[in-house]
């Protein structure tokens, strides 16, 4: 067979040296440390906010073709590698989104990056805007533990919304109460109505991934007054609307207590 010689452009640097024990979203910060010579390739890096990271996870098996994604949830049946993100694969190059914090000389400060120390680096490429697709098709892989699903919920909400509000935080509470109800959430026969603030509306969007039209599955009012969403498909509806007088507590209080959630 042929073979391909690569050669690392830099390596990770972080406090991390066990792999199961990064966060399945990716990490606070690490540091990637370029190579001499390759200073010249950061030149202007920092017109982009998301950088793809290629990697090399040595320690990856590479001999499987198929896998169940176990760490995520040990019910979801098997996926062809190709099919799935693990790290196990034939040529363990991992793909990483990563935003960028900050560069001083050779050392890029990036938010997001599920490698371990001592990493090698294969390849930087930014992310383009027109890399969004903003609901793809993609199977429900749904983590078992409620804090795997509040992170990945937190990600794709911040992902879209770009700060950490009081409503994005309402949002993604909504949003787990109805992934408890109807599944995934970008599934093409859920529609959503939102009324109320600005960034609730955004965030719920992000999270649902419901366009207004083709297929139309979202609409949204604002209100200062209401802070709601209603999720339906077919004949079921899903009521979620916020006790005003709750919010500032959403952190310790449950789901009913936060909102009066009716079920139809
Ligand atoms: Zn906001």
């Amino acid at each position: 067979m042929n073979a391909v010689t690569m050669r690392p452009i830099g390596i990770v640097k972080n406090s991390n040296t066990v792999t199961g024990e990064i966060p399945l979203w990716g990490q606070e910060k690490t540091v990637i440390e370029v190579f001499p010579g390759y200073e010249g390739a950061l030149l202007r890096m920092e017109e982009h906010s998301h950088f793809w990271i290629l990697s090399w996870f040595d320690k990856a098996r590479r001999d499987l073709v198929s896998v169940r994604p176990e760490r995520i949830n040990p019910d979801i049946p098997e996926y062809g590698v190709f099919g799935i993100r693990t790290p196990a694969r034939p040529n363990p190059i991992a793909l990483s989104l990563v935003k960028l914090d900050k560069i001083e000389r050779n050392k890029l400060y990036v938010i997001g990056f599920d490698a371990i120390s001592d990493t090698y680096i294969l390849d930087i490429k930014p992310y383009y805007e027109q890399d969004v697709i903003f609901s793809p098709r993609a199977p429900f892989l749904r983590p078992v533990q409620f804090q795997k699903r509040y992170d990945y919920m937190f990600k794709l909400a911040i992902n879209q919304h770009q700060e950490d509000c009081l409503d994005l935080r309402l949002a993604i509470r909504m949003g787990l109460i109805a992934e408890q109800e109807f599944g995934k959430l970008n599934s093409p026969d859920l529609l959503l109505e939102v009324t109320g603030s600005r960034c609730l509306g955004d965030v719920l969007q992000g999270l649902s991934r419901a366009r207004l039209s083709n297929p139309p599955r979202f609409s949204f009012t604002a209100s200062n007054e209401q802070n709601k969403s209603i999720w339906s498909r077919g004949d079921k509806r899903l009521s979620i609307e916020l006790k005003k007088a709750s919010a500032s507590r959403h952190n310790e209080i449950s789901d009913t207590e936060l909102f009066t959630i009716t079920i139809t």
